[in-house]
C-alpha cells in the first residue's frame, strides 16, 4: 500500500519535472568535462544521473548575481553559476577534474553556450511537441471539417433526391389533376353541346306547330267570321304569339348562357325600329287608356351600325314591361343623342312609365333571371322573369349597362347608353319596293316551288303564297323537287332544311351543281328559268350558324319559321323586283 503511494508520488514528481530532467540529461553529454546541478527558482535540484551531490548548491545571493551573467562562488574559483531563463533557474558547475573554474575559462564559455543550447533544444523539443499537437489538432479539425463537408454533401444529395421525388410527385399530381379537369371540361362542353342541341331541336319541334297555330289563325281572321268566331281566333293568335315569345326568350337565354348569341354589325334605321316598337303597343295602349308616345332626337344619325333586331328586342321588352305594369297614365320611349363625331354616335335610350314602380329593395333582384319583384306579380301579371335578364345581357353585349330609377306608385324609368358606328343610308324594304316600281298591293305574280315535308306547313305556306297572288307547286322532299325541276320553271324555290330522303342543303347543292354542269340539258325547268334560280331556305332553327350553312350550300336567303306574313310578302316583292 505504502509502495504504491510512493510510486505515485514519484511518478507525479517525475511527470512534474520532466523538462528539468530532460534538460540536465541533454546538457550532460554536451560537456563531459563539467559536473553540474540545476536549481529551479522553486528550490528543486536536478543533477544528471550519477552526478547527484557532486556540486555544492549556490546560495540566493549568488543565484541573484548569476541572473545577470556568470557568478562564481565557493572561494570564487571552484564553482560557476549560470542563469537559465527558459527554466527559471540556475546551473551550478565545476570542472569534473576538480581543477578551478578560472583555469578552465574557455571551457566555461563553452559550458555557457552548451547550457543555452540545451535550453534551446528543450524549447525546440517543446515547440516540436506543440507543433505536433497543433498539427494533430489541425489534422483532427481537418478530419472534422471533411466529415462536416461530407455530411453536408450527403444531406445536400438527400435533399436533392427528396426535392426531385417531390417534384416528380407534384408533376404527377398536376398531370393527374389537369387530366381530371380536362375530362370534366370536356364533359361540360359535351353537356353544353347536348343542351344547345336539345334546345335547337326543341325549338324546332315547338315552332313547327306554332307556325301552324299562328299562321292558320291569321288566315282564319281574314275569312268572313262572326264576331264571336273572330274573338276566338284572335285569342288563339294572341296566345300563339305569346307562346312564341316565350319560346324565343328561353332559346335566347340559353344561347346567351352558352355564349352562342352573336351581335350583328349591320346598318339599321333606328327611327324605323322605334316607330315599329311603338306601333306594336298602340292597340293595347288604346285599350288600357295609356298614352303611348315616342321621340327620337333629331341629332341621332339616320343609319347606325349594329344589331337592329336585337335592339328592337330590348326596346320591346322594356316597353312591354312598361305597358304591363301601367294601368293608366303614360309610357314614353325616348332616344337622345349624347354626342358623337369621327363616325361614332352615342345614344341614350329611355323607357319611362307612370306605372306601379318597383320598391328600392327589389330593384337589383329583378335583373336576375327568373326573378320578379314579388310572388304576386306572376299571379297578377304573368311573365317568367326572363325578359329583363335577357335585356341586360343584350345591352351588355352591345357595350352598355341598363340603369333603373323607380318610385313605387309613381313609375319607373329604364335606360341605357350605347355607342354606334354611323352607317351609310340603307334603303328600306318599302323603298326597295318603290324603287322597283311596284305598289304595295300589287301582286308579285311569281310561280313558286315550295319544298316542305310537313303537310300542315305545306298547306299554310300554300295559302299564304296564294293570298299574295302567286302560284305554287309543292314537293315533299329534295328528290321530288329535283323531279319537278326537270319539267317546270320557277321564279323562286322555298326550301325547307330538314326533310326525309334528301334535305334542303343537299337539294340546293344538287341544283347549283346541275345549273353549272351538263346535266342542265335534262332539267328543262332550270334551263328555262332565271339562273341561278333564287332559293330561300326555311327553318325553325333561328341560329346564325344555320343561316351561314344555308348560304354556304348555295341559298340566296333564309327565312325563319314560323313564316310571318309581313316577312313573306317582303320577300316575294323583293324577288319580283329583283
Ligand atoms: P317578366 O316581366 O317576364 O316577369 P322581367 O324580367 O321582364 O320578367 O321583369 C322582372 C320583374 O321586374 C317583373 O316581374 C316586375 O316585377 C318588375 N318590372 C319590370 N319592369 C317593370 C316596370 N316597368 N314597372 C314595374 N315593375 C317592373
Amino acid at each position: 500500500m505504502l509502495d504504491v503511494d510512493l510510486d505515485t508520488v514519484f511518478s507525479e514528481l517525475e511527470e512534474e519535472h520532466a523538462r528539468e530532467r530532460e534538460f540536465v540529461e541533454t546538457l550532460a553529454p554536451l560537456i563531459p568535462s563539467f559536473v553540474f546541478v540545476l536549481r529551479t527558482d522553486g528550490g528543486a535540484v536536478f543533477a544528471p544521473s550519477g552526478q547527484e551531490g557532486e556540486v555544492p548548491l549556490p546560495g540566493d545571493e549568488v543565484i541573484a548575481r548569476a541572473r545577470a551573467g556568470i557568478a562564481l562562488y565557493d572561494d570564487g574559483t571552484q564553482v560557476a553559476v549560470v542563469g537559465v531563463a527558459a527554466l527559471s533557474g540556475v546551473v551550478a558547475c565545476r570542472p569534473a577534474s576538480g581543477g578551478t573554474i578560472l583555469a578552465e575559462a574557455p571551457a566555461l564559455e563553452l559550458f555557457v553556450s552548451c547550457v543555452e543550447r540545451a535550453a534551446r533544444e528543450l524549447e525546440f523539443a517543446e515547440i516540436a511537441i506543440e507543433n505536433e499537437q497543433l498539427s494533430r489538432q489541425i489534422g483532427a479539425m481537418k478530419a472534422k471539417h471533411q466529415e462536416l463537408i461530407e455530411h453536408n454533401h450527403r444531406q445536400y444529395l438527400l435533399i436533392q433526391k427528396k426535392e426531385k421525388e417531390y417534384a416528380r410527385t407534384l408533376e404527377a399530381k398536376i398531370a393527374e389533376r389537369t387530366a381530371e379537369l380536362r375530362k370534366a371540361n370536356e364533359e361540360l362542353q359535351e353537356a353544353s353541346r347536348l343542351k344547345s342541341e336539345f334546345l335547337a331541336n326543341m325549338s324546332h319541334e315547338l315552332r313547327t306547330p306554332m307556325n301552324a297555330i299562328i299562321g292558320f289563325s291569321d288566315l282564319l281572321l281574314d275569312t268572313g267570321l262572326t264576331g264571336e268566331q273572330k274573338e276566338f281566333a284572335t285569342t288563339i293568335k294572341q296566345s300563339g304569339d305569346g307562346l312564341l315569345t316565350l319560346i324565343n326568350d328561353i332559346l335566347d337565354f340559353s344561347k346567351i348562357e352558352a355564349g352562342k348569341l352573336d351581335i350583328a354589325h349591320e346598318p339599321f334605321d333606328l327611327r324605323e325600329i322605334v316607330k315599329n316598337v311603338a306601333a306594336m303597343f298602340r292597340k293595347p295602349a288604346k285599350e288600357k287608356n295609356v298614352n303611348l308616345s315616342y321621340q327620337v332626337d333629331g341629332a341621332v344619325p339616320e343609319t347606325l351600325m349594329g344589331d337592329g333586331s336585337r335592339l328592337k328586342q330590348i326596346l320591346v321588352n322594356l316597353a312591354g314591361n312598361a305597358m304591363k305594369f301601367t294601368k293608366d297614365g303614360s309610357v314614353a320611349i325616348l332616344v337622345q343623342s349624347m354626342g358623337g363625331g369621327q363616325g361614332r354616335a352615342a345614344v341614350r335610350f329611355l323607357v319611362e312609365d307612370t306605372g306601379i314602380g318597383i320598391p328600392p329593395e327589389q330593384q337589383n333582384a329583378i335583373f336576375e333571371k327568373f326573378t320578379q319583384a314579388d310572388g304576386s306579380i306572376t299571379r297578377k301579371y304573368g311573365g317568367t322573369g326572363l325578359g329583363l335578364a335577357i335585356t341586360c345581357q343584350l345591352v351588355d353585349m352591345m357595350g352598355g349597362r341598363v340603369f333603373l330609377s323607380s318610385v313605387p306608385g309613381e313609375g319607373s324609368v329604364f335606360g341605357f347608353c350605347l355607342r354606334f358606328d354611323v352607317g351609310r343610308r340603307k334603303t328600306s324594304a318599302a323603298a326597295e319596293t318603290a324603287a322597283a316600281g311596284g305598289r304595295r298591293d300589287e301582286s308579285p305574280g311569281l310561280h313558286i316551288l315550295l319544298v316542305e315535308d310537313n303537310a300542315v306547313n305545306q298547306r299554310l305556306a300554300t295559302l299564304m303564297i296564294k293570298k299574295e297572288g302567286c302560284t305554287v307547286d309543292v314537293a315533299a322532299d329534295g328528290l321530288k323537287a329535283l323531279e319537278k325541276l326537270k319539267s317546270t320553271a320557277y321564279d323562286l324555290i322555298l326550301m325547307d332544311l330538314q326533310m326525309p330522303n334528301m334535305d334542303g342543303m343537299e337539294a340546293t347543292r344538287r341544283i347549283r351543281a346541275i345549273e353549272a354542269g351538263e346535266e342542265l340539258a335534262v332539267y328543262e325547268g332550270l334551263r328555262s328559268s332565271k339562273r341561278p334560280v333564287p332559293i330561300v331556305g326555311l327553318s325553325a332553327h333561328a341560329r346564325k350558324e344555320d343561316a351561314d350553312k344555308a348560304k354556304a350550300a348555295g341559298m340566296d336567303d333564309f327565312l325563319t319559321k314560323p313564316i310571318v306574313r309581313p316577312k313573306l310578302v317582303a320577300l316575294l316583292r323583293k324577288m319580283a323586283a329583283g
